[in-house]
């Protein structure tokens, strides 16, 4: 495909931005030495440039998107549309509260709703990603400690299954991480944790169900670990889809969370659009958080601080429209839709991972939560094919590839996470391809390595793309 200097021509152009009346304003600055290096392209060209780039993209609006951890559902388009009302969109953060009423009823009804859905009494809107929160929740276990000037507690304890931004986000928030090994079952390993705590422990980062899709049936007596020892917990609630309105971590001991509403929460992901890591808390740690609350008075709502804040992570409420997304799918689903979804996220994994057991070797044995790991190490060792060569074949057959590599615990990992939004159809589909995949590697194992062949390109060199990329155009 060619770049949009590479097409059209010298004084070729479209008149979609109209022409400036103001008078050209140059005194006192310098001059251009030489015209801007600006593409000339007709309308068509234009249109037909961004059109070819939507075509190279590949999107939940395209197909099949089982991305493990990252829950690449389908997002309904109502959701979107609340978020584009002018009434939402056309406000200014400094306007004073009696102005913005709507809006701070949206803030004071989320958290009420978030809270119902975590177990939790409190939550700051003010993050803007999952691994924002994670700082932002640890900034604030570690106000709770300095409070109580119980400065010792400097070590985060995550155990080896956690996702990469538990222990960056301990690190940067001024901690030292404890890494503990996970048990056979991918789980918290009760006498490493216990061996762990201390008088230096400031809490416990722990996602569940974890990495590999299990949910820790001993959750009960690791939070009490730890607060016996007088540390907190922190719960990684980035993928709440396989127990939103079943369990809550503020039932199983944790004391505050975050959650990705552009996971769970139907905002769309990826490409860096803006996110939202809420983060919620017990009450005896909400004076700590971020940001506004808006509690409801005689007079309305009422923006309110926390009176021993971390202080502000983000400008103002946040990615406050990722906000009205969510508060409009949650509310849409309801007490009853929202668990029916986390039933249909559970479903459709385990229904695949039974579909691919006799073709694929899992890498846990057990039903699994929303997503489920495979291992390609028999593979690997047997005819050197690896999950990324799986992975890049998949891509010809049209759907987008499982997360490769992670969680790090698992050789030659695959991991899966299908969702709630795909139909029977698809899944079956998709593990047709998984299969048909699997029987091409056993027959010709040395083709493998060339795939992806039908996508806009091959296998590009993925250290050098990430480390040097080309962002500019040079010409001369
Ligand atoms: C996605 C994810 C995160 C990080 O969320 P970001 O919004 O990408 O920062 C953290 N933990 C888990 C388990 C995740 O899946």
């Amino acid at each position: 495909m060619k770049l949009i200097f590479e097409m059209g021509g010298p004084g070729r152009g479209c008149d979609l931005i109209p022409d400036c009346k103001a008078p050209d304003c140059t005194v006192g600055l310098a001059q251009r030495e030489k015209k801007p290096m600006l593409p000339e392209v007709s309308e068509t060209e234009i249109s037909r440039h961004y059109t070819e780039l939507a075509k190279q993209a590949y999107g939940v609006n395209d197909g099949f998107y089982p991305l493990g951890s990252c829950t690449m559902k389908y997002n309904p388009k109502i959701n979107d549309q609340a978020a584009s009302l002018a009434d939402f969109t056309q406000i200014h953060p400094l306007q004073a509260a009696a102005d913005v009423q709507g809006c701070l009823e949206v803030i004071g009804e989320i958290e009420k709703a978030l809270c119902a859905i975590t177990g939790m009494d409190a939550c700051t809107l003010q993050p803007a990603a999952g691994a924002h929160g994670e700082f932002t929740g640890l900034l604030v276990i570690k106000a709770y400690h300095v409070s109580r000037r119980d400065q010792k507690r400097t070590k985060i304890i995550v155990p080896d299954s956690a996702h990469g931004t538990n222990p960056a986000s301990a690190a940067m928030a001024g901690f030292d991480v404890v890494n503990i090994p996970s048990d056979a079952n991918g789980c918290v390993d009760l006498e490493a944790l216990r061996a762990a705590v201390g008088e230096n422990t400031a809490g416990l980062m722990l996602t569940n169900p974890n990495t590999v899709g299990l949910f820790d049936p001993n959750i009960a007596e690791i939070t009490s670990i730890v607060h016996e020892a007088g540390g907190l917990c922190y719960y990684d609630g980035a993928n709440l889809n396989a127990i939103m309105g079943i369990a809550r971590p503020g039932d199983m001991g944790f004391d505050v969370m975050h959650l990705n509403l552009h996971k769970t929460f139907s905002t769309p992901h990826g490409g860096g659009g803006p996110g939202s890591g809420p983060v919620a808390c017990k009450k005896f740690l909400q004076e700590f958080l971020p940001g506004i609350r808006a509690v409801k008075g005689a007079d309305g709502y009422e923006m309110t601080r926390g009176s021993q804040t971390v202080g502000n992570v983000h400008g103002f409420y946040g990615n406050f429209l990722v906000v009205v997304r969510a508060l409009c799918y949650i509310m849409t689903l309801g007490r009853e839709g929202i668990p029916e979804a986390a039933e249909g996220a559970v479903l459709n994994a385990n229904y695949m991972m039974h579909q691919l057991k006799p073709y694929y070797q899992m890498a846990y044995d057990h039903t699994c939560m929303h997503e489920f790991v495979m291992t390609l190490q028999r593979e690997k060792h047997e005819r050197n094919v690896s999950a990324l060569d799986i992975a890049k074949a998949l891509l010809d057959h049209g759907i987008h590839p499982p997360t490769m590599y992670f969680p790090l615990i698992v050789h030659e990992a695959l991991m899966v996470e299908p969702t709630e939004t795909e139909s029977r159809e698809t899944l079956d589909e998709a593990v047709k391809i998984f299969i048909e995949v699997m029987k091409q590697s056993e027959e010709t194992p040395e083709r493998m390595h060339e795939y992806p062949l039908a996508a806009p390109i091959g296998r590009p060199d993925e250290v050098a793309a990430a480390r040097k990329p080309v962002v500019r155009y040079g010409r001369e």
